[in-house]
């Protein structure tokens, strides 16, 4: 068989050249970065190198950068009643999120799960800014966690604009930029967002290293989730992933470089794909394609269309995709993203994701296009013997 077309580039990317680099030179280091000798001043050097490279990617100062183990993580420990702004202590009683947010959001880190409320979405997928004006106005001082762009539509959400809302209500922005970042500008003035996540291997670090980016140092977290010998300035205990963050680092300068001509790219393949897809199949659905997306990824289904079976077929003809439904615990949970924007269950589990990355090519959407021509004439013929 010839090679596979990796197209699964939400769940993860495969390692930049640069980040293997500096995975491998990190390794060889010895030092613990907390040490004072020179071997642990080599280690330091990569971590706070990596500090500068993340905050440039998204407009930060590198003290307001914070290594965590994972997007996960910074998610958690972003979300806390006991955020304080400018030496305000009082606790933030309530957490408002989008209906469609990662899971590692929608779990509400240290929130009660009573002071948790969720924000509806327009049938596109993007929020509704009249919902989140009218909870803010019910709920002042409330932290808002917000996507910038959704793991399975790709929808982007306008962070902007809602950053406006919450900040005149008194409220604070968190956003969960792990899918956007490195596909569209993710800068956190720009964004008006108080707090950022990140996640290294969505734009080409290693798995297993995430940040939580600050506006500012007025912004103060009183408690850690992990405590111990006092790493990332007390916020993160635990010896530094030297490795993983230099690698994070070193992804990060390329994805700042490389970014418009990345997207450009993945634009280009994506419209080749879904025209092709809407050739084969007139009445596929693409979910969220009446909004602004990321330029990378298609949530597709066609009528007859399983996802878990799509997914098998296309793995074996060597394309690897995802379902729509997240599969946890060896059971397929229908999606609540799509739940969210109001598409009926059999849609739902017929949803499909394709997601391209920067070492996309013109081939890989061929060999999609001509697997799924091979599935679409099944289907269609499985859809006449039901109509027969
Ligand atoms: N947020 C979003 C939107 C994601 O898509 C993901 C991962 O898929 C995460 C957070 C979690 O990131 P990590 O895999 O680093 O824990």
């Amino acid at each position: 068989m010839s090679e596979r077309s990796y197209l699964d580039w939400n769940a993860t990317a495969p390692l930049r050249d640069a980040a293997r680099a500096a995975l491998a030179e990190a390794l060889s280091i010895a030092g613990n970065p907390s040490s004072v000798h020179a071997e642990g001043r080599a280690a330091r050097r990569l971590i706070e190198t990596a500090r500068e490279q993340v905050a440039a990617l998204v407009g930060a100062r590198p003290s307001d950068v914070f290594f965590t183990s994972s997007g996960t993580e910074a998610n958690a420990l972003a979300l806390t009643p006991a955020i304080e702004v400018a030496g305000d202590k009082r606790p933030r009683t309530g957490l408002l999120l989008s209906a469609i947010e990662h899971v590692s959001v929608r779990s509400g880190g240290r929130f009660r799960r009573d002071a948790i409320e969720e924000l509806a979405v327009d049938p596109d997928g993007r929020l509704d800014l009249v919902a989140l004006a009218r909870a803010v106005a019910k709920s002042p001082g409330a932290l808002v966690s917000l996507m910038l762009a959704n793991n399975e539509t790709g929808v982007i959400q306008p962070v902007a604009a809602a950053a406006a809302i919450v900040h005149a209500a008194g409220g604070l922005l968190h956003v969960d930029a792990v899918q956007a970042v490195g596909r569209v500008d993710c800068d956190i003035m720009i964004l008006g967002a108080d707090l950022l996540t990140l996640s290294a291997h969505k734009i080409g670090g290693s798995k297993g290293v995430g940040a939580l980016v600050r506006r500012n140092d007025d912004i103060h977290f009183p408690d850690p989730l992990i405590r111990g010998g006092g790493q990332e300035r007390g916020l993160r205990a635990g010896t530094e992933n030297v490795a993983g963050i230099a690698a994070f680092g070193a992804a990060a300068a390329v994805a700042r470089r490389e970014r418009a001509a990345e997207a450009a790219h993945m634009l280009a393949l994506r419209n080749l794909l879904e025209a092709g897809l809407r050739e084969i199949s007139p009445q596929a659905t693409i979910f969220g394609g009446g909004a602004e997306r990321l330029p990378n990824t298609t949530l597709f289904t066609a009528p007859g269309l399983k996802a878990e079976t799509a997914v098998i077929a296309f793995d074996l003809d060597g394309v690897a995709v995802s379902s729509g439904a997240a599969c946890s615990s060896g059971k397929v949970q229908p999606s609540h993203v799509l739940a969210a924007m109001g598409v009926s269950p059999p849609l739902t589990r017929g949803a499909v994701r394709v997601s391209l990355g920067w070492g996309s090519t013109a081939a890989d959407v061929e060999k999609f296009l001509g697997a799924w021509r091979k599935l679409a004439t099944t289907l269609s013929k499985e859809q006449r013997g039901i109509a027969a």
